[in-house]
């Protein structure tokens, strides 16, 4: 089959692998869409993992359906939870998934073959059925959502609430979208890319996209939210947009961390403290991928409109040179292999 291969640092190639074989367990799914994610982007300029086939957000259709043959037919329009859980250590005994201390050792896409192929093979207890109301290209979106819904679950988001979004990319998106249908009163959302805080105004949760370049923001931000926001989420991690959450929070605000920085970051630790804001990290998911999948299918979430391109496998080497290069208007892009 066709795969996209991480060749060597910043470079992708078209390769010709072995197809997965159905084994009587697994499912063989032909890969009908797989999105691009952040991480992936990660991988691809740290140059680590060469040879691996990323891709952990997808949609295809049953070719084997393995040990799920009595509720899965050929044909049928799946997607995966890409998790490992080992099932074994103390976390997982607990039904906590997301916690399991063996699950990375081989996480689809990330440090185990992913879906950049025509072909995945999945362990059947991953395997979600799509129902008619979830498109495939809306089911690469699942994942992602799963992670923005995670957050605003655990930030506790109420309905009156003002919420500030720092970073237009999906996660940033995909946030406003659950702080909006959470209830929150105003929401605001702060980009440095002009070209993706205009995409984040016409999306349509977001009540005003400010410039996070501009020296002004921060009065704009206080006046904006007539005195401070509730909640800000952090979807880019890097010092100066915390740093302007904090500012922008009003007394006993909530900071939800979601950008992920491999380097220390230097925060206003003064601010923080004066103003009593609380801190809380967010990272995955587990059952929001389920709940992701509930919210789609009943039209509370409608997450295809995220999706700004969809490019064939001889396109990603481009679509990541793209994507790294801040200067582009797309969110997600998906691959149709
Ligand atoms: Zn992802
Ligand atoms: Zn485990």
């Amino acid at each position: 089959m066709r795969a996209v291969c991480l060749n060597d640092k910043k470079t992708l190639v078209v390769a010709e692998v072995d197809t997965p074989k159905a084994d009587g367990e697994k499912v063989l799914i032909k890969v009908s869409r797989v999105g691009i994610c952040g991480s992936d982007i990660h991988l691809w300029e740290q140059g680590q993992r060469i040879g691996l086939i990323m891709g952990h957000e997808f949609a295809g259709t049953v070719v084997d359906a393995g040990a799920l043959k009595d509720s899965l037919k050929v044909g049928d329009r799946v997607t995966v939870l890409p998790l490992n859980p080992c099932g074994e250590c103390e976390p997982c005994k607990k039904g906590n998934t997301k916690g399991c201390l063996n699950a990375l050792a081989a996480s689809p896409g990330i440090t185990a073959p992913g879906a950049y192929a025509e072909y995945y093979l999945a362990r059947p207890d991953m395997v979600r059925k799509l129902t008619d109301n979830i498109s495939d290209d809306e089911a690469t979106l699942i994942e992602p959502a799963a992670v923005a819904l995670r957050a605003v679950r655990m930030s506790g988001i109420k309905p009156g609430d003002k919420v500030l979004v720092a970073g237009g990319g999906v996660i940033g998106l995909l946030s406003a979208a659950f702080a909006r249908i959470a209830g929150a009163s105003y929401i605001a959302l702060t980009e440095a890319n002009p070209l993706r805080g205009a995409n984040a105004k016409e999306m349509g949760d977001v009540n005003e996209v400010f410039d996070g370049t501009d020296e002004q923001l921060l009065p704009k931000l206080v006046q904006a939210s007539g005195g401070g926001f509730d909640y800000c989420i952090d979807c880019v991690g890097i010092a100066p947009v915390i740093n302007a959450g904090i500012m922008a929070l009003k007394k006993g605000g909530k900071m939800m961390l979601l950008g992920i920085n491999y380097s220390p970051v230097p925060i206003s630790g003064l601010m923080a403290v004066l103003k009593e804001i609380e801190f809380k990290g967010s990272i995955g998911y587990d059952r929001e991928f389920d709940m992701v999948m509930d919210l789609m299918n009943k039209g509370i979430l409608k997450a295809t409109r995220f999706i700004s391109d969809t490019i064939g496998l001889e396109g990603v080497q481009a679509a990541f040179e793209k994507l790294s290069s801040g200067q582009h208007q797309d969110v997600k892009i998906v691959i149709k292999p």
